[in-house]
């Protein structure tokens, strides 16, 4: 069984995640989308509530599930029985912080593999960070984020 986890924020998943977790769910027997905890970025969504929301938008895809981790990803890996990180590569301005990760969870566990996908070029621009401020400032993020997620959106940025 090939099981993958896809690491991240996730603070809202978008449709950018969507579309790297379903080209990794064409690869992989089994998709882990791992929320992370121990961030420092005070994030908008709970750890609780951004697991929740990847659940929610994720019914679609019968072999990938969500799950929460905190401390060393490739800790969490192995305790997966995963020997695959997954991560998404937008624009040549991701790569540094990509390389420089993925070759430091090589060092941490040589076994491990990262793995890049390149989303659809429409999501090539979305961040979670960017759909925040549009939803901030009363914008349309429908087009942006799954149904669910704009709906979570404009619940907590209501005044
Ligand atoms: P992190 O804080 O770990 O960067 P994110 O939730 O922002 O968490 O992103 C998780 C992964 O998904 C990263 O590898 C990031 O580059 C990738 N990603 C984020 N948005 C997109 C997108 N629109 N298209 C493809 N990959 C994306």
């Amino acid at each position: 069984m090939r099981i993958a986890v896809y690491p991240g924020s996730f603070d809202p998943l978008t449709n950018g995640h969507l579309d790297v977790i379903q080209r990794a769910a064409k690869l992989f027997d089994r998709v882990i989308v791992a929320v992370a905890g121990n961030e420092g970025k005070k994030p908008l969504f709970s750890l609780a509530e951004r697991k929740r929301l990847a659940i929610e938008a994720m019914t679609h895809l019968p072999n990938v599930e969500a799950d929460t981790f905190n401390g060393l990803l490739v800790d969490y890996v192995e305790s997966r029985g995963s020997s695959a990180i997954v991560r998404g590569l937008r624009a040549v301005s991701d790569f540094e912080f990509e390389f420089q990760l993925a070759l430091m969870n090589r060092k941490l566990r040589p076994g491990i593999e990262t793995i890049f996908m390149m989303p659809k070029d429409t999501y090539t621009f979305l961040s979670s960070h960017i759909v925040k401020e549009i939803a901030r400032l009363g914008g349309d993020v429908t087009p942006f984020v799954p149904e669910n997620v704009a709906a979570a959106l404009r619940k907590k940025l209501r005044k």
